[in-house]
């Protein structure tokens, strides 16, 4: 295979942890980035001589964590740079640099130019919110003003891409307050919004509150108005709305992000990181299983000091059902949806034998028939994880 890859690495560390966060991070008051950098050239130097990377080259990369941006720029240049001694990074890759607006020490002027200077094309800021009480409740470490903050540094250093994250349906949060937030993000002109409700998710110190009665879950109503707001905003702005939650002006889809929602190979380093080798055509999967999976020892302190080929906590071939679930379930996050010749391409099978349950959620105004595509109507969007569920169980 010759096609180029994505490359997602994975830093585990941040200053403390946030209240809803079930990321694999760990509280650290100081990053080892050395010898972490050094797991990290030791996982792609061995990753490089697999046959299911060799000789291709990287088209993005994205550094998330964690917090990636407590790592120095010296750092994270010298792995960039091993990336493309290994590989060969694309002349056009887009590299991301994922940022917490609270994790620069000193200057933040210095340290985005740093990393701007290091390579990185791209950041993605993680703002939240712009409330003091919300940022609060989720116990973020930053401010409102550090994200403004951190937005013209990065501007400064000559970032002209950068990805603003936002979480609504915050416990206590209004429509009114989810608005404001929209306001100011938009008032720092990003290129590209993520725009995500808060989960709650088994084990993490917001759940444990909501379990206690402590904090209120916003109702679904109030999520949907939210959703919908956002929706009317961004594109009112100019923004294309392409997936679920993400947002992007003109030609600033997060390309990294893309190449999972369309079944693209990404490999991942680092502890925790989850990777993915697909099989682009049905002819080869004849041969061969229908694409691997795999998922890193998750402890850094494991990785760190896991011998060479023993990264992987678990790995885990696709059956041809397994591939296709999974193909709809994340093809029909996109706006676009899904194709059907590239189906037939992937499958050798037509969509429509392989998903029956397609026909039933047309006629229920829950997808949309293009002829080529299927995707997500209106409704369907706004009961997206029901009918994606519905239509992957085959
Ligand atoms: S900054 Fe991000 S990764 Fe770190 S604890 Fe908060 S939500 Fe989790």
């Amino acid at each position: 295979m010759t096609d180029p890859f994505s490359l997602y690495v994975h830093l585990p560390y941040c200053v403390r942890r946030c209240s809803y966060c079930d990321f694999n991070t760990y509280a650290a008051a100081h990053v080892p980035e050395e010898r972490y950098a050094e797991a990290l050239r030791r996982e792609l130097t061995f990753a490089a001589n697999r046959p299911e990377w060799q000789g291709r080259r990287i088209s993005t990369v994205f550094f998330g964590g964690g917090t990636p941006s407590l790592f120095s720029p010296a750092v994270l240049g010298s792995l960039l740079e091993t990336f493309d001694r290994l590989f060969g990074i694309e002349a056009d890759a887009e590299l991301t640099l994922e940022a917490n607006p609270g994790s620069f020490e000193g200057s933040a002027a210095e340290r985005l130019a740093g990393f701007r200077r290091a390579g990185f094309n791209r950041i993605s800021l993680g703002a939240q919110s712009f409330n003091a009480r919300h940022l609060a409740t989720l116990d973020r470490i930053h401010s409102p003003h550090d994200t403004i903050a951190a937005v013209d540094a990065a501007r400064a250093a000559g970032f002209d891409n950068l990805s603003c994250d936002l979480i609504s349906a915050i416990p206590g949060q209004t429509l009114k307050e989810w608005c404001a937030d929209l306001e100011h993000a938009l008032a720092l002109g990003p290129d590209h919004v993520s725009a995500y409700s808060l989960t709650y998710e088994e084990g993490t110190p917001m759940t444990g509150m909501v379990k206690a009665g402590l904090v209120q879950p916003a109702d679904e109503d109030l999520e949907l108005e939210m959703f919908r707001a956002t929706r009317s905003r961004l594109s009112t702005a100019g923004f294309e709305h392409y997936e679920i939650s993400n947002f992007a002006r003109p030609g600033r889809a997060s390309r990294h992000n893309l190449a999972y929602w369309t079944w693209r190979d990404y490999l991942a380093l680092g502890a925790g990181a989850h990777g993915f080798a697909g099989v682009q055509s049905h002819e080869k999967a004849a041969t061969t299983s229908w694409g691997r999976r795999y998922a890193n020892q998750r402890l850094p302190e494991t990785y760190m000091s896991a011998k060479p080929g023993a990264w992987h906590a678990s790995e885990e071939s696709l059956t041809r059902e397994m591939a296709i679930a999974e193909y709809l379930m994340v093809g029909l996050r996109l706006l676009e949806g899904i194709s059907r010749s590239r189906f037939v391409e992937l499958f050798g099978v037509a969509l429509a034998e392989a998903a029956p349950r397609a026909s039933e959620l047309r006629d229920a105004g829950l997808l949309i028939d293009d002829g080529d595509r299927i995707r997500l109507s209106e409704r369907g969007l706004e009961l997206c994880d029901a009918v994606i569920v519905r239509i992957a169980a085959g």
